[in-house]
């Protein structure tokens, strides 16, 4: 299987620009935001989609979220409110097959998304 951008960044063969990385997860700034706060939190292993995630990978779905609440504290928009969406396959808009969470804010998001 090729690697997917994502695991090309975690292996530094192509540039992002890291917000967090630890031993289990990396995270990056979107390279295309849709909002002034648009960050992808990544675990290192890769798992295609939500489908694939498993009970061994409970802790590192867990951790992704405390990376995003950090994350969300730095950029100073926890009390403001953000988002955190991870999205599934073709009707959930995924368009890379490696789980990120995505953490959006800095805006006011509207709900229902489109
Ligand atoms: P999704 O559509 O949920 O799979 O999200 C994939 C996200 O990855 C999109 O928001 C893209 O803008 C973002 N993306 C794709 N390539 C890169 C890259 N090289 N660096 C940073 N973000 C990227």
């Amino acid at each position: 299987m090729s690697k997917t951008i994502f695991q090309k960044i975690i292996d530094r063969e192509i540039p992002a620009n890291i917000l967090y990385e630890d031993n289990h997860i990396i995270a990056i700034e979107d390279i295309n935001p849709v909002a002034p706060v648009h960050a992808l939190i990544i675990p290192k292993k890769c798992i295609p989609t939500l489908n694939d995630i498993d009970s061994v990978d409970i802790d590192i779905v867990g951790k992704m979220f405390i990376v995003a609440k950090k994350l969300a504290k730095e950029f100073k928009i926890d009390e403001s409110g953000y988002r955190t969406v991870f999205n599934c396959n073709d009707d959930g808009g995924q368009t890379v097959d490696h789980i990120h969470l995505h953490l959006i804010g800095r805006r006011k998001l509207n709900w229902p998304p489109g």
